[in-house]
């Protein structure tokens, strides 16, 4: 059986390192924020070339909080790509906002950048660019129109921790940038846990009251906030893994590399990586137009593989008020009946890639 990720692999890999960042915790008697935490922090700061990094106690807080500092809730619109994980539709809702949504570039399902002015209104607050599988947007133009148009920018940046966009890391661009360190995420925790970053001091502090009731000094609310802290046991232990993250995202590129080297000229449709792009493979997906009978060929094989996603938010029930019907993104719509993640984790053996090309080898020729 090969499974799509497999979490245990990596622990053990590094499990002394993990069990020793784990016990000190538990002798600190720090459970929630502290020093653990800013040390944590203090290293995400550092790797992306920001001024602020805010734990959290998810990505998808990590985006609400955002929405939050910047003053986005109702009556405002925010532009999102068509073709993303829920929760970057559902946190502008979340705030009381409406998702205006953008298709996506067909090839590497980044928000189309020649469709972005034509959503804007005199209600749009900001644009979430989204960083999907591991592949950066196209981040210049975004900031460029952004900053014609008076919009704030926050990157979700939850897949792709590491990638670049000309040389410079994604979630450094916008005003803020999000992060999520969700378990299977390139680094991730053993618990939820995220992270917002900007280099707006002022920003900084509003994330940090909103992460804890509204709290400047605590038990003084000066707004209503929420329970969004990272924990320390978490943050010990991405501290811990956080060494590591290059060399694993550099192992996902040779892998997804190797894919490709095989997969392509099968005539499979494999995923492309930009000129100005670093691609950093939180995912390895594939398109078929046989992609569900695909994934019930490579089950029967004993390989894993995951649809991300079938259902693209603008059809989502949550989204149905906004008046978003079936054919108002066809490349969204096209990608959720195509697109198909097979088996990539930095762990993966060369033996059990060969098991999954040799599998995708034989549903081609059949
Ligand atoms: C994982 C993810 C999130 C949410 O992160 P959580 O930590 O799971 O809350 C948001 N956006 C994208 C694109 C994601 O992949």
């Amino acid at each position: 059986m090969i499974s799509l990720v497999d979490l245990t692999a990596q622990y053990h890999s590094i499990k002394k390192e993990i069990d020793a960042a784990v016990l000190s915790t538990l002798e600190s008697g720090h459970f929630i924020l502290g020093p653990q935490v800013v040390k944590f922090e203090e290293s995400i700061a550092a790797y992306l070339g920001v001024q602020h990094a805010v734990g959290l106690a998810s990505g998808t807080d990590a985006l609400v909080i955002a929405l939050r500092a910047l003053n986005i809730g109702e009556g405002d619109e925010v532009i999102i790509p068509a073709y993303t994980f829920f929760a970057t539709a559902g946190t502008v809702m979340s705030v009381g906002a409406k998702p205006v949504i953008v298709d996506v570039d067909p090839q590497n399902y980044e928000v189309d950048i020649t469709k972005i002015e034509a959503a804007i209104t005199p209600k749009t607050k900001a644009i979430i660019p989204v960083h999907l599988y591991g592949h950066p947007a196209e981040m210049d133009p975004i900031m460029e129109i952004a900053h014609k148009h008076g919009l704030k920018v926050i990157e979700d940046n939850a897949q792709g921790f590491g990638a670049e966009y000309l040389g410079k890391k994604t979630g450094s661009f916008g005003d803020i940038g999000c992060l999520s360190f969700f378990p299977t995420k390139n680094l991730g925790a053993y618990g939820d846990g995220g992270a917002v970053v900007t280099n707006d001091p002022a920003l900084a502090e509003q994330m940090r009251m909103l992460r804890a009731h509204g709290w400047k000094k605590k038990y003084y609310s000066e707004m209503v906030g929420y329970n969004s802290r990272l924990d320390a046991m978490q943050a010990a232990i991405l501290q811990a893994k956080f060494p590591y993250l290059d060399a694993w995202n550099e192992k996902r590129r040779e892998l997804s590399n190797r894919y490709t080297e095989h997969l392509a000229p099968l005539g499979v449709v494999t995923p492309v990586e930009r000129e100005w792009a670093k691609h950093v493979y939180h995912l390895y997906i594939i398109r078929s137009e046989k992609r569900d009978e695909l994934q019930a060929f490579l089950k029967q094989k004993g390989i894993a593989s995951e649809v991300y996603y079938p259902l693209p938010p603008h059809l989502s029930m949550p989204c149905r008020k906004f008046g978003y019907k079936e054919g108002d993104f066809p490349h969204a719509e096209k990608a959720a009946k195509e697109t198909l993640a097979l088996p990539l984790y930095p762990e993966l053996s060369l033996e059990q890639q060969d098991e999954v090309i040799a599998a995708m080898k034989e549903f081609v020729s059949k």
